[in-house]
């Protein structure tokens, strides 16, 4: 081997560069300026082992964002005369400020080995560094140096070497910086990779983080080669700059910098500094992390808040949730008492008002949900929650960036899957990625949970409160175990390595906080409006259609007559009761006779095996399309017949005093309506989000076969035991 190495050396000011600069190279050096500026420019040449090492001294910079000429040249010579590798130096005396240099140069990708100097300065202060945990987060080699006494110096040189013998490709990280910044970014990357904007030069995620941080040397080029999308662009930034001034006071640089210095944070609190004795050097953030994210104590403050969450939502929205039935059973009464009788209104009031009101009822609970997400997330506290869940979650296949699309689905009871789907776009590691965005729907989603109340109330109401903790726990434990299952499997592969950023904690505004609600909340009722608009008129229309055979209502009709005739003179209430039940055994004839009906019939022969009788299957099916519609479906199957509206039960007390339901049933029911196929809207988004109609279908048939599996099995025991 004698071909040249070409490395370059990159720091802040004053991490000593120069010394160590001079230290390899010695006499081997001359002094130059970069070509068109007068920054000086240092090169000299280093000797291993007979190969030939050639070595640039980089201005030193915190950035390299064009903000100065420095910047510049320094950039301009990583990506145009592509160093094989960067010797990145930092003090570590002051590791926090200068990995934030690293950080960028994670961004571009370039292969980076860090010379972590002055350890003699850091130990004088107390400041211990564990070089190889922070080469393990970091992803990148770390050779601890003095620079000054030559300490450590032929082992970086040796380490540089052999990263440059492995020719590693350019491999840009992400780092997550918040929601908001990352899907503009998504967007804004796809935008420039689809016109292969700067393509030759620079990754498109970071050319896209360019226009964010509003870098005048890469917008200029931008504007020079495609005028019009670099103005679709900056139009894109400036929406979301506008967004971040309404939302938290905040602008796109100070937002990336914030979650650049909390990615180093997450590394740092991995037990790589050992502060030998404490120094008043802590900041606010690091003061509160100190007691949230403690070993025993984080946890406990997590439950707590989260528990304070599921209080505020349940509590708050009660009042609420009520009007609004109010609202739309008032809305129900003065339609059927306008509308003449006839399917018009049946289609109104069953299909329509009953369907999209089941929905818009939640709004409030899902409001107040999301509410309180959004303090969580907009304080910071969420990303500690990440920070605590990762140990568990990565157990389980996935990592602690997925808690947070399982609370949004319904984790805490009460969410949304739709927009839980929509939230894994920001997790960096595409398989936990899939697998979170499988098992997301598994959670207890604000539709789910009206048919879980109902059910507990029935059948298991001795302890209500804690029944519906432990579906929420199931719930989890479910999720993780069939992530677990999917990531030995289907999703098999290594785990990500990859940081949770740990970004300062600040004070949401209430603006902020009412925009994020107001975001997710609005994706939900979209919903109502649309999907669940058309699936319930679908269903309605399903179990209506078609009637019965003339023959049928024919013989109906005599039963009538004869029992007119034959109790004319009797006692009037035996009359009614006997003319009630012919009309109920007509209008159950004519749900049988629906198609719905023959669906659910034909499919009780296998789902008996679970318990399901063919009404359940009916409501079932339903909830395929919308979750909302179990129990809206349930109760229209169970109710056909219930002419007299004086006599009219409730759906609660029809299932308590039918003996085809017992508790075992119920657990079964449950269960399956917990797990199985997502709705119709989620699986769509599955579908987008996933790329491929494949995890669409996958989602739909793995959930169903898996939850009537669990069914089953809980039936078939429950059974042999009760
Ligand atoms: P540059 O700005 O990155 O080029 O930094 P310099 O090489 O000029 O170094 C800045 C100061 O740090 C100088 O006074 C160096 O002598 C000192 N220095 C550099 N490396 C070490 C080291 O490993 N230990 C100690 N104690 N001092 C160092
Ligand atoms: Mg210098």
């Amino acid at each position: 081997m004698n071909s040249s190495i070409k490395i370059a050396l990159a720091g802040n000011p004053n991490a000593g560069k120069t010394t160590l600069f001079n230290a390899l190279t010695g006499a081997r050096q001359h002094v130059g300026n970069y070509p068109g500026v007068t920054v000086e420019k240092k090169e000299g040449t280093y000797q291993l082992e007979g190969q030939r090492i050639d070595i640039v001294d980089l201005p030193g910079t915190y950035s390299l964002t064009a903000y100065s000429e420095e910047e510049v040249v320094a950039r301009d010579f990583l990506i145009f005369e592509k160093p094989q590798v960067i010797v990145n130096i930092i003090d570590a005396a002051n590791l926090e400020r200068n990995l934030y240099l690293t950080t960028q140069f994670f961004e571009l990708g370039i292969p980076v080995i860090i010379a972590l100097n002055m350890i003699d300065v850091a130990r004088d202060r107390g400041i211990e560094i564990k070089a190889d945990r922070l080469a393990k987060y970091l992803g990148v080699p770390v050779v601890p140096i003095i620079a000054r006494s030559g300490f450590g110096t032929s082992k970086l040189m040796e380490e540089t070497v052999r990263l440059a013998g492995q020719k590693t490709e350019w491999k840009p990280k992400s780092i997550s910086y918040g929601d908001d910044v990352d899907f503009c970014l998504l967007d804004l990357k796809e935008k420039v990779e689809a016109a292969n904007l700067l393509a030759a030069d620079y990754p498109s995620r970071w050319v896209a983080l360019k226009y964010l941080e509003n870098d005048q040397q890469i917008v200029d080029k931008g504007r020079k080669v495609n005028a019009e999308l670099s103005r679709t662009l900056e139009e894109d930034v400036k929406k979301l700059v506008q967004h971040l001034q309404d939302t938290m006071e905040t602008y796109p640089e100070a937002m990336v910098a914030d979650h650049r210095y909390g990615y180093i944070k997450g590394i740092l609190k991995k037990g790589v500094l050992a502060h030998k004795y404490d120094r008043d050097r802590l900041y606010t953030s690091d003061r509160i992390d100190k007691v949230l994210t403690h070993r025993f104590f984080g946890p406990v403050c997590m439950g707590l808040v989260l528990l304070g969450l599921y209080k505020f939502t349940f509590t708050y929205s009660e009042l609420p949730v009520s009007w609004l039935e109010s609202l739309f059973g008032m809305i129900s009464t003065v339609v059927e008492g306008v509308l003449p009788d006839g399917q018009l209104k049946s289609l109104i009031v069953s299909g329509i008002i009953d369907g999209v009101g089941g929905v818009l009822g939640f709004v409030p609970l899902i409001m107040f949900m999301f509410f309180g997400i959004a303090i969580l997330e907009d304080s910071g506290y969420l990303a500690r929650v990440a920070f605590m869940m990762d140990r568990v979650f990565r157990i389980f296949g996935l990592n602690g960036s997925s808690v947070m699309a399982y609370i949004i689905s319904g984790g805490i009871a009460g969410g949304c899957a739709v927009p839980g789907v929509m939230a894994t776009r920001t997790l960096r590691s595409p398989k936990e990625r899939m697998a979170t965005l499988l098992t997301a729907p598994f959670m207890n989603c604000g539709a789910k949970l009206p048919v879980l109340a109902l059910l507990i109330s029935v059948f298991f109401s001795d302890n209500k409160a804690g029944y519906m903790f432990f579906f929420t726990m199931l719930s989890w434990l479910v999720a993780l175990v069939v992530a677990k299952i999917l990531r030995l499997t289907v999703l098999r592969g290594e785990a990500t390595p990859f940081v949770l950023e740990l970004p300062p904690y600040r004070f949401p505004t209430f603006k902020g906080l009412i925009i994020h609600t107001w975001e997710k909340t609005w994706q939900y009722i979209k919903k109502a409006g649309t999907v669940i608009l058309g699936i319930s008129i679908l269903i309605w229309a399903m179990m209506t259609y078609p009637g019965l055979p003339e023959s049928e209502k024919a013989t109906f009709s005599q039963q009538r007559k004869a029992v007119q005739a034959s109790l004319a003179a009797e006692d009037s209430q035996v009359r009614i009761d006997s003319l009630l039940a012919i009309d109920k055994a007509e209008a159950e004839a004519g749900l049988r006779y629906s198609v719905a009906g023959r669906i659910g019939t034909n499919l009780e022969n296998v789902s008996q095996l679970a318990g399901f009788d063919w009404r359940t299957n009916i409501a079932l099916l339903g909830g395929i399309a919308a979750k909302e519609v179990v129990l809206s479906t349930l109760g229209t199957a169970y109710s056909l017949g219930e002419v007299d509206p004086e006599a009219s039960e409730s759906l609660a007390e029809i299932l308590a005093n039918d003996p085809g339901w017992n508790p075992v049933k119920a657990l079964s029911v449950l269960l399956f309506i917990s797990y199985y196929a997502p709705c119709f809207v989620t699986v769509v988004c599955i579908a987008k989000e996933a790329g491929s109609w494949k995890w669409g279908a996958f989602s739909m048939i793995f959930n169903t076969v898996f939850a009537f599996l669990l069914a089953t099995l809980v039936f078939q025991v429950g059974s042999l035991l009760g």
